[in-house]
């Protein structure tokens, strides 16, 4: 099947083959690579490649350290307040969606923070990201929090926004590894993997190694982003297995060409999605704001909730599964991250210009 699930999502299909060969031998030692410890050189070899080729292919600066917890980003929301607010302390966060809101929520039990911008309207839906003028920024804050792609409204941010000598952490669980990205901007990332990056289970973490010197040391020690700093993310045991399949994920992205390639190919595959969108303009209807249409989560309506259900149902029967919009938003969710190739979003537009000759 053509999988537009917004994840877990689809994994490369050469990555999942090779963890298929590998599954029962890994490298000639008669067991799998889940079963070794995971202080033993054969999984290490894994750990520290996976290190490198992110390093590599995003140019990590040495100022930043790679992470893989576990958790997910809903853990990530806690764990960014309890290490860097206190009691009266502040953050500033620009609420875009959804994520956003669960973030400020679990701040909400360390300090007090700000909402420095919103775009949410009348209906409870998002549908941009503010702009920098709209910013209203606390030079005081202990840092700027932003969810960079909106996995339910599908809205995305194009250009960053400035916020001076704050640090700035961004939630990238739906956007992170899509193109390349200068890492030296944020003080925190944060990104569970099972979107573009890997199964679920690991959360990826690249944060500034001055910025995880700040956090806060009275808080329990497995929640200090400096315990896993100083242990290489090997401090307790980490989900060996989704960290080799990250790895895997992480070698077909260079085989391809790198992000510069990927960025190639992601926009790409949004130019034909959103094409078929936008010359069908009295049946498909995208909410989003064009300057802030999301590469990885497009987002659109047909003109009645019952079309919204035929299209799905006969997609599927197609081959093409994961395109029920979120509860919230309603309508389709086409989620075509890393994994998705252009002759997939191709084939799904040639469904959708054939949908529109049957009903519209
Ligand atoms: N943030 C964003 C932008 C997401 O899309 C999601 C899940 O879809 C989450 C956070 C929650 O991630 P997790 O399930 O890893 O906690």
């Amino acid at each position: 099947v053509i999988n537009f699930n917004a994840g877990p999502a689809g994994l490369p299909l050469p990555a999942l083959e090779q963890a298929r060969d590998e599954l029962l031998d890994f490298h000639g030692t008669g067991m799998s690579v889940m079963e070794h410890s995971h202080r033993g050189k054969d999984y290490e070899g894994v750990h520290d490649e996976a290190v490198a080729l992110l390093t590599e292919l995003l140019g990590i600066p040495d100022t930043h350290q790679v992470l893989f917890l576990t958790g997910g980003a809903s853990q990530q929301f806690a764990q960014v307040p309890m290490n860097f607010l206190t009691p009266g302390a502040s953050a500033d966060y620009l609420m875009t969606g959804v994520w956003s809101e669960k973030a400020l929520d679990e701040a909400k039990f360390y300090g007090s923070p700000r909402i420095a911008a919103t775009t949410l309207q009348a209906d409870k839906r998002y549908q941009r990201v503010p702009k920098q003028s709209e910013l209203q920024l606390d030079p005081q804050a202990a840092y700027v929090h932003l969810t960079s792609n909106n996995t339910i409204f599908g809205s995305q941010w194009h250009t960053f926004p400035d916020v001076g000598r704050v640090p700035l952490v961004a939630d990238m669980s739906s956007d992170f590894l899509w193109k390349p990205t200068d890492v030296s901007r944020f003080a925190l990332i944060y990104a569970g993997a099972q979107k573009n990056l890997g199964p679920s289970g690991v959360t990826l973490i690249l944060a500034a190694k001055d910025f995880i010197a700040k956090g806060r040391k009275d808080i329990p020690r497995y929640f200090r982003y400096s315990t896993h700093a100083e242990n290489n993310s090997l401090y307790n045991t980490p989900p060996t297995l989704a960290i080799y399949l990250v790895r895997n994920v992480l070698q077909w992205v260079k085989g391809l060409g790198g992000l510069p390639a990927l960025e190639q190919r992601n926009r790409e595959k949004a130019d034909t999605l959103y094409g078929a969108i936008d010359r069908n303009p009295g049946f498909y209807r995208a909410p989003v704001e064009r300057e802030s249409r999301s590469v990885m989560n497009v987002v659109f309506h047909l003109p009645t909730e019952e079309l919204d259900a035929a299209f799905v149902a006969q997609a599927k029967a197609a081959g093409m599964v994961g395109l029920k919009g979120h509860r919230t938003a309603g309508g389709i969710r086409v989620s075509q991250y890393n994994a998705v190739s252009p002759q997939d979003v191709k084939t799904l537009t040639s469904f959708m210009d054939h949908f529109v000759k049957m009903h519209g």
